[in-house]
């Protein structure tokens, strides 16, 4: 119990065995990302089989999180494998022509974006090597000026920085890969390249159209005009996830950490789970050991009081990713019990709402040195409400279905299970040696009402 931030981890051609995802669930995963940039369909389907076979064999709830690939835009094919030269000043052409590209010019496969281009805006490529500057828009190409870079080849990404893009958060790629994963009954759907809270909205219809299952829908903060708009998705979000790779792109990289902490003390004050994510371990890609400024960098999303942080390629194509895991939460561990010690919330959390329900929970648990608060979450809203005042105790949440025990698993401190019979009997005694404690004050809360109970 004593680590309170939680792990996301996405499962790739390394992790997804049998064998290696159950180890690295023990290892610490609570949320399994499936990345629908890569493997979709089918491909996917197997991996969510088998950690809902893990969860139905132990017990312990996991979370499955879907990723959508989204609106993310790549340049054509050039005429060989080789790099092209390009040098600031000249001028290149994106166009519909799929013949291949070269030093003057390449096809934009989607041209549907070059309706909301404007001259002047930044054109991005390769993860922001490359700038170009759009002078021209034409009915079917745009013409730009290099302003940095010296090569350019095939598929290279094409970031807009400047441009809200007026075509679809979900492109067709996504609706298909969205139907596929609506039939496996996933906890969580996360959107990418999120612009404005329509954003969000429109998934939700796509997804309530087509299931009943409770689906919760996590926001990819990656585009300057989603951090403009950030309160109002953060309101219709079911939680946030910051994609620091793509952000760091598209806003200068300098400024992707206070961005990071404006958007970890908004979620929290408004009681919405955030994820920090990408490149948290990534020299573990091809290293058994971290860099000292990857310990310090999750280390400081847990002081920052995230409710999760995230693996990427690090378990996905690393050599071992249930070491990437182990990594990944011994340090947790470390920084989020310094954090409790010592009273390090380095959250800036302000705007809390005083005297506010879930406040009381916490402050009574403070005040009667509980050791944990124990919730029955009809759904996630109390435990996560609870979570959000970031108490220093664990919350354990018995849930009545697996869902609600599932989406828990996102949640910073709380432990979570599916157990009906529990929940009925409201038996906090047992649901708390259940997770191990044998003695302590326990804080109950039930629907509306909150009582204390001894143990041991
Ligand atoms: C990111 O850009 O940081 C990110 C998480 O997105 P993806 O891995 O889907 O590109």
């Amino acid at each position: 119990m004593k680590r309170f931030t939680k792990i996301t981890s996405s499962i790739g051609p390394n992790s997804e065995g049998r064998e290696v995802l159950q180890q690295m669930i023990e290892a610490g995963v609570n949320v399994c990302r499936l990345n629908f940039s890569h493997d979709v369909g089918d491909a996917q389907g197997k991996k969510i089989d088998i950690i809902r076979e893990y969860s139905a064999k132990t017990g312990r709830p996991v979370a499955v999180l879907v990723d959508l690939q989204g609106p993310k835009h790549r340049i054509g094919n050039f005429e060989t494998e080789d790099r092209f030269p390009i040098v600031p000043g000249q001028k290149f052409v994106f166009d519909s022509d799929p013949t291949p590209g070269n030093s003057n010019r390449v096809q934009l496969p989607d041209m549907d974006v070059i309706k909301s281009l404007k001259p002047g805006d930044r054109v991005l490529l390769n993860d922001g090597k490359i700038e170009m500057k759009v002078e021209k828009v034409n009915s079917d190409s745009i013409e730009a000026t290099v302003v940095r870079g010296t090569e350019i080849w095939s598929r290279r990404g094409f970031n807009l920085p400047d441009t809200e893009v007026a075509t679809s958060v979900l492109t067709a790629k996504d609706r298909a890969d969205l139907e596929y994963a609506l039939t496996k009954n996933p906890d969580y759907v996360a959107i990418s390249f999120v612009q404005k809270p329509e954003d969000v909205i429109e998934t939700r219809e796509f997804i309530t159209a087509r299931t009943s299952h409770p689906v919760k829908i996590i926001a990819k903060i990656e585009r300057p005009q989603a951090v403009e708009k950030i309160e109002s998705i953060i309101d219709v979000a079911d939680g946030i996830m910051i994609a620091r790779g793509d952000l760091a792109v598209e806003v200068s990289f300098e400024k992707v950490p206070a961005i990071s902490r404006r958007i970890i003390r908004l979620c929290r004050e408004r009681n919405k789970p955030v994820i920090m994510a990408t490149q948290m371990l990534g020299s573990m890609v091809n290293s058994d050991f971290p860099t000292r400024a990857e310990i310090s960098d999750i280390a400081t999303a847990a002081y920052l009081h995230v409710d999760s942080t995230m693996t990427s390629e690090e378990t996905t194509i690393s050599a071992n990713p249930p070491f990437v895991v182990e990594t990944m939460a011994k340090v947790l561990q470390n920084a989020d019990q310094d954090s409790i010690e010592n009273g390090q919330d380095w959250s800036d959390a302000e705007d809390l709402p005083e005297n506010d329900w879930a406040l009381s929970v916490t402050v009574m648990a403070e005040l009667n040195n509980a050791a944990a608060i124990v919730v029955f979450s009809e759904s996630t809203v109390p435990a996560t409400l609870i979570a959000c005042r970031r108490p220093d105790v664990p919350v354990f949440a018995i849930a009545r279905e697996d869902v609600v025990a599932n989406q828990l698993c996102l949640s910073r401190g709380v432990h979570s299970k599916c157990d009906a019979e529990m929940f009925a009997s409201k038996d906090a005694i047992a649901a708390a040696k259940w997770f191990g404690l044998e003695s302590g004050i326990l804080v109950i809360v039930d629907g509306e009402k909150i009582s204390l109970r001894k143990l041991g």
